[in-house]
């Protein structure tokens, strides 16, 4: 069993988690194409993301051939989702069901 101390520390890290989320999310559906890109990676990326797609030697402030392709992925997505009259975060949602 867990003190009470331990539960407090998990709910204080899971709170973190949480609202490192809602911003995510509140950027994908402001169409941030960098929080479309990560997103991208998140459900798309099969691979180590250090050895095999370089994700984690990176950053959107050095962006890495994973960061540069990602970005062209959701730019992709965010014209296909405007020409199909959806915000990105719903094409991104039905991608998360495909996986
Ligand atoms: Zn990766």
């Amino acid at each position: 069993m867990k003190t009470s101390i331990q539960l407090r520390r998990e709910i204080a890290e899971l709170q973190k988690q949480l609202a490192l989320a809602e911003q995510a999310e509140q950027q994908i559906n402001a169409g941030d194409p960098e929080a479309i890109a990560t997103a991208l990676h998140q459900i798309q990326c099969r691979h180590n993301h250090i050895d095999q797609c370089d994700w984690e030697y990176g950053s959107w402030q050095k962006p890495t051939y994973a960061h540069t392709d990602y970005l062209k992925k959701a730019q992709r997505l965010i014209d296909s989702a405007a020409d199909a009259g959806i915000p990105p975060s719903t094409a991104l949602f039905f991608l998360t069901t495909l996986r």
